[in-house]
């Protein structure tokens, strides 16, 4: 007689058809249709999210964003704006040389390992990669001065790909909001992919970003201004009348960059 608790590995796979495609569950303060309402009015105050990093091709984003680490946007782009007019390749990059890359980025906090961490990621760009940007994760990783999350923000931006690029901004929301939380970046990451809906996902990164640099702030979040104030569940909310729900003006570029 067979045993009722072993499982056919027919009833296996029938199992794990029936779930294929569905992401996983997650333990989660915010019902299904909360997170489809939220990231629902997100859209509509920025349907284009975009970051705020200047660049002009998958190489000067790569480098833009390794040089983003503990600076600010609009810090980074007052510097890469004359770098990129005369080094946007790799090998331009190398031809102008680490001395002269730190004269440029001087501006921005560790500059002197960032130069050194530019020439070596385009050293390698044109010795492994034919000197182009690679397009999976697991080979950005591999260039100097980029982790994980500088590799999902090329992956998203210049690639298109869907990632969830944890910076400070969404690392402090997704706790303070109790949407996703956890300890480490990667935590967090794991966390909001599986909750954010599919349809919102390659947006989301920009919308939890922009949200928590001009609304949500580190200090104090101003949640009179929040379009999200009636369904967010963090304790430290101070009011939960949502704000009118507006398309926004387009930003001004580091207007306001606190990060
Ligand atoms: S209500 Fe306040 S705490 Fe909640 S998301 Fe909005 S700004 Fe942040």
């Amino acid at each position: 007689m067979a045993n009722p608790k072993i499982k056919s590995s027919a009833q296996t796979v029938k199992k794990s058809n029936a779930t294929a495609g569905r992401k996983p569950a997650v333990k989660n303060l915010y019902p299904r249709a909360d997170l489809e309402e939220i990231f629902r009015r997100f859209s509509i105050q920025r349907p284009e999210p975009k970051g705020e990093l200047e660049h002009v091709n998958p190489f000067t984003l790569v480098v833009a964003v390794a040089l983003s680490a503990q600076a600010t946007d609009a810090g980074v782009n007052k510097a890469t704006r004359a770098l990129f007019a005369v080094a946007d390749t790799p090998q331009k990059m190398l031809d102008l040389g680490e001395e002269r890359i730190r004269e440029y980025i001087k501006t921005i906090g560790l500059y002197r390992n960032k130069a050194k961490n530019v020439v070596a990621l385009s050293q390698k760009l044109i010795t492994d990669f034919g000197g182009e940007v690679p397009r999976t994760r697991e080979e950005l990783v591999t260039l100097p001065g980029v982790g994980r999350k500088t590799a999902n923000v090329v992956l998203s931006m210049a690639f298109g790909q869907a990632t969830m690029a944890v910076d400070t901004h969404i690392f402090r929301i997704a706790n303070r909001l109790l949407l996703a939380p956890g300890k480490t970046p990667d935590e967090v990451e794991q966390r909001l992919m599986k909750i954010i809906p599919d349809e919102y996902l390659y947006h989301a990164h920009h919308w939890l970003i922009l949200h928590g640099r001009y609304c949500c702030k580190a200090r104090k979040p101003e949640c009179e201004r929040c379009v999200i104030a009636d369904l967010c569940r963090s304790p430290e909310k101070t009011w939960d009348i949502p704000a009118p729900l507006v398309e926004l003006p387009a930003q001004i570029i580091g207007a306001e960059a606190t990060s």
